[in-house]
């Protein structure tokens, strides 16, 4: 038997306005390519890095929020090697001295321990022939991206499961951006993950040679890629084949690993202090400072949430594991003063809606008022929960309001009493046997009559009144 050791590199945009070592807007995404770039971070001769104080409490942020500890002295060093997409031949980092060590975050009550967060800046990004913009036999640059800053997370071999890994990286890009760290968004870039993986021959306790999965691109594909190499590395172990140690690709359309180069073509990065950043000293009113930017964090809203709103445990941790869906939430509690009543709407309709659609959060068009007039509709006896549910679907997909909705579609309540005895009556004169059965004392009958009526109204008629006028006319004699 073999046991699985992952171990991940994550390197995460921080969400700054301006770059890592000079002005120039990080805003990459939605511009022409080369706006956003000047002599430094284009490497030109005789420019100086200066270093953006922003970056520095965000990377603090992270160390805080991921249990870590913040080094009050930390260094940057270079990490020379040429590629086109690294215009100074070095990027600035922290190889020797980073500025958080350890940390951890827990996975099914596990504990995955971090070994170092540190600064660093990212490449520029190069577009090959075949991607989207380049349709030539080329490949392009744009600087946009160079010195945008980074966090570098790198956690101890720790995660036992390609699932964990998975887990873990999606609990790690909500913290981020909880505490307004990152996007977190893996699909853009502003969250990377290099993956490296090994296996115990728990017979011999020997650890195999490890493997390094880079480029991939989404939660899913971390697992997937990580499953891909799992089963090659046993299979060619059991085989008594020679692992190789080595980088590989993952290809998303192919769904495999590929090599790209192996340890003996491992660049040696000649790391060396960089003579052009004095060392960064952090002193304690720097550090309270940036405490204070923390907003509250899933675990701990979630307790107020079973506090403050009376919801189980399980129901405020799914509310509190995004920050704009528990946000939604207390405004639609606002709105209805119903807490119980909009957690379970919550739960039930809106989550299975945002899932089957596939939709995140921001794209609900349900506003928290809706929350407000649906429990008015129930409370005035306008309809009845049944309706709240038939027409949630509606609601989600049209965004128009749930009296609008009840008016245009007739779903009103019968609450008028005549009204109800009448159908009633009709339902009663049809089913003559179950009335004598009723009669004769089988009383479970009644939910069978108030069925019938539902039926009828298509679940129009105000239960406790059916329930009641149903009664009063079988009992009557
Ligand atoms: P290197 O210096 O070669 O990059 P490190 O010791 O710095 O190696 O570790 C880099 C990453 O590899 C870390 O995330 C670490 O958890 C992971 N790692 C180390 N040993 C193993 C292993 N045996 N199996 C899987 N991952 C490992
Ligand atoms: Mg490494
Ligand atoms: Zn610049």
């Amino acid at each position: 038997m073999f046991k699985t050791i992952i171990g991940l590199e994550i390197h995460v945009q921080l969400l700054t306005e301006t770059k890592a070592f000079c002005s120039c807007s990080t805003n990459h995404f939605d511009s022409e390519p080369n706006v956003h770039i000047c002599p430094i971070c284009t490497g030109q001769p005789g420019t100086l890095p200066v270093l953006n104080e922003n970056s520095v409490k965000l990377a603090i942020k992270a160390g805080l929020i991921l249990n870590g500890k913040i080094n009050k002295v930390s260094r940057f060093d270079r990490k020379n090697y040429f590629y086109p997409d690294l215009p100074k031949g070095y990027q600035i980092t922290q190889y020797f001295h980073p500025i958080i060590s350890g940390g951890y975050i827990e996975i099914d009550g596990k504990k995955i321990r971090l070994r170092r967060i540190h600064l660093e800046e990212d490449t520029a990004k190069m577009l090959h022939s075949g991607d989207q913009i380049s349709s030539a036999k080329d490949s392009l640059i744009d600087y946009n991206r160079s010195g945008i800053p980074l966090i570098e997370i790198v956690t101890e071999p720790d995660i036992e499961t390609p699932k964990q890994a998975r887990l873990f990286m999606e609990k790690l890009r909500n913290l981020l951006r909880y505490a307004d760290v990152s996007t977190g968004d893996m699909e853009n870039g502003a969250l990377r993950c290099d993956a490296n993986i090994s296996v115990l021959d728990e017979k011999t306790q020997e650890i195999s040679k490890r493997v390094e999965v880079k480029n991939i691109n989404s939660f899913k594909f971390v697992e997937k890629a990580l499953e891909y190499e799992e089963e090659r590395i046993v299979e060619i172990l059991k085989k008594g084949q020679e692992l190789i140690q080595e980088t590989r690709g993952w290809d998303s359309n192919k769904r495999c690993t590929f090599p790209m180069r192996t340890k003996e073509e491992e660049m040696d990065y000649r790391y060396f202090p960089e003579p052009d950043l004095p060392p960064l000293i952090l002193n304690d009113e720097f550090i309270e400072e940036v405490k204070k930017l923390i907003p509250e964090m899933p675990e701990e809203k979630a307790s107020r949430f079973v506090q403050q709103y009376k919801i189980p445990q399980y129901d405020a941790e799914i509310l509190s594991s995004d920050k704009e869906l528990a946000n939604y939430y207390e405004k639609c509690v606002e709105s209805a003063k119903d807490a119980k009543f909009v957690s379970n709407l919550i739960m039930t309709e809106l989550l299975r809606e945002m899932k089957e659609n596939e939709d995140s959060i921001e794209k609900v068009k349900i506003k928290p008022e809706y929350f407000g007039e649906l429990k008015e509709l129930l409370d005035t006896n306008k309809i009845s929960i049944k309706i709240v549910k038939d027409i949630f679907p509606e609601m989600y997909k049209t965004g128009i309001s749930p009296k609008e909705i009840v008016k245009k579609k007739g779903l009103e309540q019968i609450e008028n009493e005549d009204t109800l005895r009448r159908i009633i009556e009709e339902v009663l004169n049809n089913n003559p046997d179950s009335v004598e059965k009723y009669k004769n004392g089988k009383k479970k009958l009644l939910g069978f009559f108030v069925g019938e009526v539902m039926k009828k109204t298509r679940g129009k008629a105000n239960p406790q009144k059916t329930n009641q006028i149903i009664k009063e006319l079988l009992d009557e004699n």
